[in-house]
């Protein structure tokens, strides 16, 4: 038997396949994984079903429906005020994960250097490494989770490919500010390095803030794969939709990746989404949907011994337990989950080394009544 010469040597079960099957065994409320526990729209799926009734089953064209991206370029000239070529600029792809992975692989050499903010998510550092290519991690500040620009000028070399930024970003539901748009276009403008922007949580964004995204400002634009994912927008994490737009001559390379790799993406779901996007309420008002369960989780949990950081984004909210324990985070999340059934993920599983800030990350994505019974007996510890 040939034995395979791993690409990913280090790479075994997760923290997050752990979590998960630990909240099986134990019955426990999973405030772990970041997936919604509410239905989604029923008339998105009646969209599908109608698709599928009405024989849109068969190959869509390699870069995804034209409606799907004519759709997809209204909503960007809408939400960001920028105009994209539906034809040249956007790829649907089969999730934001894809897009990341299909960008890194679209731009990467073997010895190529890239730059990855930590915490990260999980998929970045792999997918960099199955390239050939070297993450060069660089720590968030651990007292707010803003990026220490020094830091990242100090970690550029010669062979700096390009820079991922996720905001808002998960796990901590930090976001970006202005003053990151002028360090970044500092940054990749002197060293001529490629973006690669995850969007997946454009629109849950809180308390009024805007979300900054690389499709506002061309002279970043121009340098960035930007993607995102219908999972996070719609309610529907298992349709693994989602989609890359990027200028013409970046996309190009991309769908040459893309098309040898899974040619085009699930007809009846682009025809649906085709529709359903010419109603922007149904993202415009996210942001102030899930900011009522940011809330009412963050006044729950102010009766117990946790304490909150604060998240301007995303589905997630960080929390240190100093006042309960000094256990490592991975030690007290899976004793949290044994002894008082509530899952979670350590933040220490988002750095490559285990850098332990004692923190957990909640999804607080989850109907009243999941989140209330959680804190009920996270009360009691
Ligand atoms: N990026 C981030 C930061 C995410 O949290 C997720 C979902 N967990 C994704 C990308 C992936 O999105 P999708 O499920 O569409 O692949």
């Amino acid at each position: 038997m040939r034995r395979i010469d791993s690409k990913l040597p280090l790479v075994g079960t997760t923290i997050f396949t752990t979590m998960s099957a630990l909240a099986t065994e134990y019955n426990a409320i999973n405030l772990g994984q970041g997936f919604p526990d509410f239905p989604m729209d029923k008339s998105l799926t009646s969209l599908v079903n109608a698709a599928m009734e009405n024989d849109f089953n068969q190959y869509a064209p390699m870069p995804g429906l034209p409606a799907l991206r004519e759709a997809i370029a209204e909503k960007v000239l809408l939400c960001y005020g920028t105009l994209i070529n539906p034809g040249t600029e956007v790829t649907i792809t089969p999730g934001g994960t894809y897009a990341i992975y299909t960008a890194l692989t679209t731009i990467l050499n073997k010895g190529d250097e890239v730059i990855v903010l930590e915490p990260a998510y999980d998929s970045y550092v792999p997918n960099i490494l199955v390239n050939g290519a070297k993450p060069v991690l660089v720590p968030l500040d651990p007292s707010n989770f803003s990026i220490n620009w020094d830091a990242v000028r100090n970690a550029v070399s010669p062979a700096t490919r390009a820079i991922i930024i996720n905001s808002p970003h998960n796990p901590t539901g930090a976001i970006l500010r202005e003053e990151d748009i002028i360090q970044l276009t500092h940054l990749v403008e002197e060293h001529d390095l490629f973006i690669i922007s995850d969007e997946v949580y454009e629109h849950l964004i809180f308390d009024g803030r805007p979300h900054l995204s690389m499709l506002k400002y061309p002279r970043l634009l121009q340098r960035s794969f930007v993607c995102f994912s219908f999972g996070k927008v719609y309610h529907c994490t298992g349709w693994k939709m989602g989609y890359c737009i990027a200028p013409e001559a970046m996309m190009k390379e991309f769908r040459k990746v893309h098309q040898f790799n899974c040619f085009s993406c699930h007809t009846p779901s682009q025809v649906a989404l085709a529709s359903y996007l010419k109603n922007p309420s149904a993202y415009l008002e996210l942001g102030s949907f899930l900011q009522k369960k940011r809330d009412h989780f963050t006044d729950l949990m102010s009766t117990t011994r946790f304490n909150l950081l604060p998240s301007y984004g995303s589905y997630f909210i960080c929390a240190s337990y100093g006042r309960i324990s000094d256990e490592s985070a991975a030690e007290f999340a899976i004793r949290l989950t044994k002894e008082t059934g509530v899952a979670t993920i350590p933040v220490s599983a988002f750095y490559q080394d285990g850098f332990d800030g004692k923190l957990l990350r909640f999804c607080f994505a989850k109907k009243e009544s999941t989140l209330e019974t959680a804190v009920a007996k996270l009360q009691k510890i």
